[in-house]
């Protein structure tokens, strides 16, 4: 299948309108029909465009049928969403999301040797460039957890003299860089940490048209670390990247920024909340409908007050 089929966006359209147009376009991960719809109605309401994203995980999880049924019975405007491979470790997993109908790939070789890294990133481009899918490469490493396959104790800022090069070299569409943020709930030591902000600024100098993704972005508002405390939860120190600073990448050429933990922390917090007023509710659908409502309200005040990215369609 082709993503035209599903009636999805080229990727690489969306992120040069919001380059041009000084937004991001946010990337919301989901892993179920509730986080789907869930996205889906915050586009909606916002008149944002949005790039939804499944990591290698959550594709294991879904299986490819549902996933795409899923896609395929979504309801959303053509020209508004994009669907992405985020973290793709391997040619074949890139070459699958491409046939099933995803409109863009992330091909993550930061962990290996530059040469590899590039050989790799030039063959997923190669192939996915043949159906007018868009690539996302990454050179350097973001530190944390994502999934079992996305983690590592280190942090090797993006090497700006090595950008021009990398993206002429691999075709890529978009380039991931890691400026000091890291995947998972726990991202800051302290609220004071700065993304480095003067190397983003030589990788902006440097590849002025390519856009720009920020990975380990959520924000995690601090609501829903103290309400998932208060109702049985054992989060503490969950800390996220200010949003001050997001919009300040985003004049920096951020284009692409990656939420997937605040949405987890929406759903946990409001389904640990309404079992704990709720005793006797059995029915999933009662504490379902309130997680896609929670997240639905993360993903609006993102767009609104990060990416600027509404009514931008
Ligand atoms: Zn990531």
């Amino acid at each position: 299948m082709h993503y035209s089929d599903f009636g999805l966006s080229n990727t690489k359209k969306l992120l040069t309108r919001a380059l041009n147009g000084g937004y991001a376009v946010p990337a919301f991960n989901f892993y179920n029909m509730e986080t789907l719809i869930a996205i889906l109605r915050a586009a909606e309401i916002t008149q944002s465009p949005v790039i939804l994203q499944v990591s290698e995980s959550a594709l294991t999880y879904m299986g490819d049928e549902i996933l795409m049924g899923l896609i395929r019975g979504a309801k959303y405007k053509r020209g508004q969403i994009a669907l992405h491979l985020d973290h793709g470790h391997s040619f074949e997993i890139c070459k699958h999301a491409v046939d099933l109908g995803f409109s863009s790939v992330m091909f993550d070789g930061s962990a290996l040797s530059l040469s590899d890294n590039i050989k790799i990133s030039k063959r997923v481009a190669e192939y996915a460039h043949k159906f007018d899918v868009s690539v996302e490469t990454e050179l350097g490493v973001l530190a944390g957890i994502e999934d079992e396959n996305t983690k590592s104790d280190t942090q090797n800022y993006t090497d700006p003299a090595l950008v021009k090069d990398f993206v002429k070299q691999t075709s890529t569409d978009s380039l991931a860089v890691a400026i000091g943020t890291s995947h998972g709930a726990y991202k800051r030591k302290s609220e004071n940490e700065k993304l480095r902000f003067d190397i983003l600024k030589q990788i902006a100098t440097n590849i002025p048209k390519t856009p720009l993704v920020l990975h380990g972005a959520s924000s995690i508002p601090q609501k829903f670390v103290k309400n998932i405390n208060k109702f049985g939860g054992d989060i503490k120190n969950a800390r996220g990247i200010a949003p001050a600073q997001l919009r300040k990448a985003i004049q920096l050429h951020i284009t692409k920024i990656n939420v997937d933990s605040d949405s987890r922390m929406a759903f946990t917090s409001a389904v640990r909340e309404t079992l704990a007023h709720e005793k006797t509710a059995i029915d999933p659908r009662k504490y379902l409908t309130k997680a896609m409502d929670a997240i639905t309200a993360n993903c609006i005040d993102e767009i609104q007050n990060i990416m600027g990215s509404g009514y931008k369609i």
